[in-house]
């Protein structure tokens, strides 16, 4: 049988990255130079072509220009290609990982990020077991085709779906958490596959690239003490089509009139407000409490299980869609790419 055809998509990171011995900080660095640091590459079974971002960037600089960017490799390469693998910094990689999943409609082929805590040339890096893996996962094959079918993340031996996933730690090679979400495979002695949980996309239907993302949002973090005077100059703002709110617990905030009336207003002026946990596990439940029961009645969407990272570019995308307003809730509530539950 054929070998699968991979593409290496380099956009930067740490991954990719040389110690400027002049500042001692961390730059990015030609990519061909990373494939001369791992000569093991030549060992995977598949055929590996390479493709690099002009000018490899630190995550924290990432946008969704550069998810199109991304996107769009992928789209030009889709046919040729058996699977994807993203390199990408690990700061945001949540973040362009999600929205990469949403932008892929009708994706059947693998698109695996990941990157790593330590640059390629440390005598101690992640990257090196990171990199092949994510590899061998998107070489992954039954009958000819790939075995998974979907946007995902792979970091210190597990691989995730990727919209799914939260950046939990700055230091620990465990970076990455996926905490209402089982690992869709985990790398041990052999490569084990959990296929109950994997996407099973419809097959008939050809990609579709979405590249309109609206980013007319905002992402608000509630906490004891919020301002009202800062909230509503927020939320007057006039191209504002969207708010993330950033809950307690199961969906919870202070039912205090000002802040209820003032979310009502919001709405009424037909602007979504998303109610998200900020939690890292566990799922908005509206109405559980005293306190976000008003959050039910006034029409706020709820975000369910989602991660922040997915909402925010579940949000962009669906905003970018040009839905009606009266179907936005339903819309945004209902799982598209296995995002929420
Ligand atoms: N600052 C780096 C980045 O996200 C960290 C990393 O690659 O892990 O690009």
């Amino acid at each position: 049988m054929a070998k699968p055809n991979i593409l290496l998509i380099y956009t930067g990171g740490t991954i990719g990255m040389i110690k400027d011995f002049k500042t001692g900080a961390l730059r990015a660095f030609d990519f061909k130079n990373l494939l001369d640091k791992i000569p093991e590459l030549q060992l995977v079974d598949c055929n590996i072509e390479t493709v690099s971002f002009e000018e490899p960037i630190d995550s924290s600089n990432m946008s969704p220009e550069y998810w199109v960017q991304i996107a769009e490799i992928i789209e030009a390469n889709y046919n040729n290609f058996d699977g994807f693998v993203v390199l990408h910094g690990s700061d945001t990689m949540s973040y362009t990982a999600s929205a990469l999943s949403f932008m892929l409609e009708n994706l059947v082929k693998p698109v695996v990020f990941t990157g790593s805590q330590l640059p390629i040339g440390d005598l101690r890096t992640d990257a090196k077991e990171n990199l092949i893996t994510s590899i061998q996962m998107a070489s992954l094959q039954e009958n000819g085709c790939p075995v998974i079918k979907e946007v995902c993340l792979y970091f210190e031996y597990k691989l995730y779906r990727a919209n799914r996933t939260t950046k939990i730690n700055a230091e620990n090679f465990k970076a990455f958490a996926s905490l209402n979400y089982p690992e869709l495979a985990e790398s041990g002695v052999h490569l084990k596959v959990n296929y109950e949980y994997l996407l099973k996309p419809d097959e008939s239907k050809p990609l579709k690239v979405h590249k309109n993302l609206d980013t007319n949002i905002v992402l608000i973090k509630l906490f004891p003490g919020i301002s009202q005077e800062f909230l509503r100059n927020i939320l007057s703002v006039s191209s504002l089509k969207a708010v993330i709110l950033e809950t307690y617990g199961a969906g919870n905030c202070t039912n205090a009139p000002w802040f209820i009336n003032l979310l009502k207003e919001t709405i009424n002026k037909g602007v979504h407000i998303i109610n998200v946990t900020q939690c890292s596990g566990g799922s908005v439940m509206m109405g559980h409490y005293e306190t976000s029961n008003q959050l039910k009645t006034i029409g706020v969407i709820s975000g369910k299980d989602i991660t922040t990272e997915a909402a925010l570019s579940k949000l962009m995308y669906l905003l970018g869609q040009n839905i009606p307003k009266e179907a936005f809730k339903k819309t945004y509530e209902t799982p598209i790419r296995g995002e929420l539950f």
